[in-house]
């Protein structure tokens, strides 16, 4: 076709040729191949089963990863978005691949970049069910209200911020930003503010199915199991299990490649609700941020992590120090290397959401257990 076009081309048809070329072949190029979204890649995981995996760079700010179960009536859908203009997004992707209606939203637990976007699918489906712990019903009014409002008022300034340190060339600790942090950082901004867009407008939904400690279904392919298996990242996390294809989405349990423990976490029974999630002898694990995980070697490593956290401060208290003394005795220091590797800017992410919320959420256990 091209051949044909520049062998007719002259200094006198060029104007109308190009012109003709554009309309006529170019309309006919962009329908055949759909562009792929540049934000994520959705991933065939098993038949029928396909995993939506972001491709913002590990950062500051999070956009989960979103997982479709399609079934033989109906979809169930794992996890939505941090605004609805991605869960929008990605709600397109699913109309790609299947017809059927979106029957059940799981959240798998309550911070908002999971759950912002429920209302597309609301406004789609209007008889969508949203499945979620049960203590999702008291924390979102609560402690998710007052997360959210901190969140917002906190918004504008932190993407003012991490825009005059990409000017300066600066990082967030006054070191000189490497080309991953000006990365990490443009992604942030662009999550806070699609975020803080649509602030004046969130419609907050509660689950409408509760689970406590477990609900099975069939969805005329395979059976769907969502599970609570102990307080980990948050006090009541979900998995959704796939026995029959052996997958699980582990929401926020699993995060990579550096774990998000974050200061909503359980870090002393971290280490034993993971060990619980192996006992489900899953092949593959979607995690809530990052890479699909197709055997146990990251989630051995982040149980050896949350032990290390427990035992290092559990000593530390038994030895009378405050949290002050306890962050100077513990030393995590071989996973900070183990997860972080020789990246500035991931060592700075595991100091923010492991070392620093891990020894306040551990200290706060273990002194109130007293
Ligand atoms: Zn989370």
């Amino acid at each position: 076709m091209i051949k044909n076009i520049s062998r007719f081309v002259n200094a006198r048809v060029f104007g109308f040729f190009r012109l003709s070329w554009l309309i006529l072949i170019f309309p006919a190029v962009s329908l055949q191949a759909q562009p792929a979204n540049p934000d994520f890649e959705v991933q065939k995981i098993a038949p029928d089963v396909y995993a939506v995996i972001r491709k913002e760079p590990p950062s500051l700010w999070f956009n989960p990863n979103t997982i479709f179960i399609i079934g033989k009536r109906d979809v169930t859908v794992v996890d939505t978005n941090i605004s609805s203009q991605y869960t929008r997004e990605v709600l397109a992707a699913l109309k790609k691949l299947t017809a059927k209606p979106v029957r059940y939203v799981v959240n798998t637990h309550w911070h908002e970049d999971h759950i912002i976007g429920n209302r597309v699918y609301r406004e789609a489906f209007p008889k969508v069910e949203f499945i979620g712990h049960k203590s999702t019903l008291v924390d979102l009014p609560t402690i998710g209200a007052t997360n959210r409002q901190g969140s917002v008022e906190n918004g504008r300034g932190f993407t003012e911020l991490l825009k005059t340190l990409i000017g300066k060339g600066e990082n967030l600790a006054k070191q000189k930003l490497t080309e991953e942090e000006r990365l990490g950082y443009s992604s942030d901004i662009k999550l806070v503010e699609s975020y803080l867009k649509e602030a004046p407008d969130f419609q907050i939904i509660l689950p409408t199915v509760l689970v406590e400690n477990r609900l099975e279904f069939d969805d005329g392919t395979r059976k769907i199991e969502i599970l609570y298996l102990g307080r980990a990242h948050t006090g009541a996390d979900l998995v959704v299990s796939l026995p029959k294809e052996k997958i699980v989405a582990s929401g926020d349990l699993i995060v990579a490649p550096v774990p998000l423990v974050g200061s909503t976490s359980y870090p002393l029974e971290y280490g034993a609700t993971l060990e619980n999630l192996l006992k489900l002898k899953a092949k593959i694990i979607i995690p809530g941020h990052g890479a699909v995980q197709r055997d146990e070697a990251y989630a051995r490593l982040m149980i050896r992590l949350l032990n290390s956290i427990k035992q290092q401060t559990e000593s530390a208290v038994q030895r009378g120090e405050n949290l002050e003394q306890l962050r100077k005795s513990v030393n995590l220091e071989e996973f900070r290397k183990a997860f972080a590797g020789d990246s500035q800017h991931k060592s700075f992410v595991f100091q923010n959401y492991v070392f620093l919320p891990a020894t306040a959420a551990a200290y706060r256990q273990l002194t109130e257990k007293k």
